[in-house]
């Protein structure tokens, strides 16, 4: 098996157009009122042009949902761009382009990866935000969107104080993150992982993803997070029945970040 690809990617269940729908309609059921569930899509690890990312884009152009896409600045060039931003482009409104870290390395010495973690100064936190957003507003233009995405899901609250300073409309990191976020700075977190899943058995795998769907339709927010480098052609399958399945459901609404912002949705 290889290293990259998580256990369930290797063995998809047989009856997975029933079990995606019958998680969506039994998530969205258990909601009460009239309220509207929200989805969203980001995508990690953006900057360098392959076949899973092309293969990623026709597949959102295609089914017609919103994608967030996390782009690491210091990896991003103009040529680069020139790829990336040529996925429908009469409908560059699909697209949410947004930061995610500076270089996405480690300055951690112990304990989990962080690029912007607590062990860090404030002065270097600041440039490496504010050259990363730089970069990417040079090389992007209005396409940019002020959003953060911190690499490995982690931030420092120096960092999360910053991005308010700095004009950031969010961050977006796991679900449960313990830093405290300063007012006026919402997370649009994310609660269900394909791509970087640990176990080491595909039904275990599916027992945590499904549940992981589940809790997410039911609380009415699903951040989902994919990793395109790390996507076989199963996790190909299931992202093009997970996406058709959403599509046609009424009762959700498929955004990305900038139309969070801008709807002022609570979370
Ligand atoms: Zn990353």
């Amino acid at each position: 098996m290889s290293p990259n690809i998580a256990a369930l990617w290797h063995r998809l269940p047989t009856d997975l157009n029933t079990l995606v729908s019958d998680c969506i309609h039994g998530g969205c059921q258990s909601v009460h009122g009239p309220d509207t569930g929200y989805v969203f899509f980001r995508a990690d690890d953006v900057a360098v042009p392959g076949k899973q990312f092309s293969r990623m884009m026709e597949l959102f152009a295609t089914c017609g949902v919103p994608l967030s896409l996390a782009v690491v600045p210091a990896a991003l060039t103009r040529p680069r761009w020139q790829y990336l931003n040529g996925f429908e482009r009469t409908n560059p409104g699909r697209w949410c382009w947004h930061q995610h870290g500076w270089r996405h390395v480690n300055h951690e010495t112990e304990g989990k990866k962080q690029e912007f973690g607590a062990t860090r100064t404030p002065a270097a936190l600041q440039r490496d935000l504010v050259q990363g957003k730089m970069r990417l507003e040079r090389i992007m233009g209005e396409r940019f969107y002020p959003v953060f995405t911190p690499p490995w899901n982690r931030c420092s609250r120096r960092t999360l104080e910053l991005l308010k300073e700095l004009g950031y409309a969010a961050v977006s990191r796991s679900r449960g993150s313990k830093t405290a976020l300063p007012g006026g700075l919402p997370d649009y977190y994310v609660n269900v992982d394909l791509h970087t899943r640990k176990e080491k058995r595909p039904a275990e795998g599916w027992k945590n993803l499904f549940a992981e769907l589940t809790q997410a339709f039911t609380s009415r927010h699903c951040g989902i997070m994919i990793h395109h480098r790390m996507m076989n052609a199963a996790a190909f399958d299931f992202l093009e029945i997970l996406l058709k399945t959403l599509a046609d459901n009424p009762k959700l609404k498929l955004v990305h970040f900038k139309d969070m912002a801008e709807s002022a949705v609570i979370l």
